[in-house]
């Protein structure tokens, strides 16, 4: 099997086949337009922007980190990640456990998603050594026992929802359990686990970092009332990164948060307080890595029709009306206006407010190059309207963002 193979919903995206890995330095962006001229999404990976994020979070924070899988499971990606110290995920499906296990057959893979079908655990209990698995209900806890057989060795992570905080996205809507059925469902979870965890997720590009150690307290808070042993804090992922116009606090400032909270709990928790802290990091480690460079099809007046919308890589930027860091890929010395940007579909939703800065005088046929789209962007791609082509090449230019705290080579 190969790992493009692993894809199947989705057109893979074409390789440049001109380069080989090591062979030769990777060259610009600019570069890679002016030589390709390229008329379909072009994905420019920047595999070193990668390893830097995952090396400054795997050193800032004090315990496991954890990627998760489904911000970007580009294989690519994975090894840039392996390379800065990541050597742990966080899947969600067996896709993304057969793509991990396919690219680093080293890693320790833990299946984070709380409802899973029957035959997925036991494919990951049995085929990928997945010895870790998160729960926010009885039901689950007897799916996992029925299927895996656990007598030993079992690791059992119980989800905890959380109020709406201040995240750009809630996550706790869909998946958690709430805060009066959880000390009964640890406690049952203690009976059989050989490992025993509390995991939540304050939501996506939560820039307050405050929310982790509320987050932390509530855990202990659930914890005192089941009155278990814990061996395991996941603290989730949700870490920011900049998109244009943001004043993120530093990456240290998340890490203080976290480390006063566990210090709080230690306290509280004494002897029952967990030994081992895990994160789950999706966004914070590859938006930087990834630009995505589309063209300019029509101009009318301040909306530009380009090649790459909501339905392929450009998904929040509609849904959300998040904004993105654009480049127009020639000199120009027009002053900026905003525009609004329209995908190639024909549907009327395939359009993006989030008010776009570009040189007045952009027009048909230029290249524009939109950053932070490591994350979240690749992955949402999908095939409606045929627009589903594309090219993933290498780059080692800087990224148009920097978040504060992460290096960037
Ligand atoms: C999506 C997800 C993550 C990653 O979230 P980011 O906001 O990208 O850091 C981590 N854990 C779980 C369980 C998730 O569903």
């Amino acid at each position: 099997m190969t790992a493009s193979s692993l894809r199947v919903a989705v057109t893979p995206l074409r390789r440049d086949p001109s380069r080989r890995r090591g062979v030769a330095p990777l060259p610009s962006v600019d570069a890679v337009v002016a030589s390709l001229r390229p008329e379909e999404p072009l994905h420019c990976l920047r595999p070193a922007a990668i390893t830097a994020a995952a090396r400054s979070f795997v050193e800032a924070f004090e315990g496991r980190t954890l990627y998760a899988v489904k911000c970007n499971p580009e294989p690519r990606v994975l090894s840039a990640l392996w390379r800065g110290g990541v050597k742990a995920f966080d899947c969600a499906s067996p896709a993304e456990i057969a793509v991990v296990r396919h690219v680093l057959p080293e890693a320790t893979i833990h299946y984070m998603h709380p409802v899973k079908a029957r035959s997925a655990i036991r494919t990951a209990w049995r085929q990928h050594g997945v010895r870790d698995f998160a729960i926010d209900s009885e039901a689950e806890l007897e799916k996992i026992f029925a299927e895996t057989g656990a007598t030993s060795d079992l690791g059992l992570i119980v989800r905890i929802a959380l109020p709406k905080g201040k995240a750009a996205l809630d996550l706790s809507g869909k998946f958690g359990i709430a805060a009066e059925a959880a000390p009964a469902l640890l406690c049952r979870a203690r009976a059989a686990a050989q490992r025993l965890g509390i995991s939540f997720h304050v939501g996506s590009q939560c820039s307050d970092p405050a929310m982790w150690s509320a987050a932390i307290a509530r855990a202990g808070d659930i914890a005192v009332a089941a009155g278990v042993k814990l061996d395991i804090l996941d603290v989730g992922g949700g870490f920011p990164v900049a998109y244009p116009g943001d004043d993120l606090p530093p990456l240290a400032a998340f890490m203080a948060e976290i480390d006063a909270g566990a210090d709080a709990l230690r306290e509280r928790l004494g002897a029952a307080a967990p030994e081992h802290i895990w994160a789950e990091p999706g966004r914070a480690l590859v938006a930087q890595g990834a630009s995505v460079v589309v063209q300019v099809q029509a101009r009318r007046d301040s909306s530009l029709y380009i090649n790459d919308g909501v339905y392929g890589s450009l998904a929040d930027a509609g849904t959300l009306a998040w904004r993105f860091p654009l480049r127009l890929l020639r000199a120009s010395t027009a002053s900026e206006r905003v525009f609004t940007l329209f995908g190639p579909t024909c549907d009327s939703l395939d359009r993006m407010d989030g008010g776009f800065s570009l040189p007045a005088d952009v027009t048909e046929g230029d290249w524009i190059e939109i950053g932070q789209l490591g994350a979240y962007g690749a992955t949402l791609r999908t095939a409606f309207n045929g627009f589903d082509r594309g090219q993933l090449v290498e780059v080692s230019d800087a990224p148009l963002l920097r978040t504060p705290g992460y290096a960037v080579i």
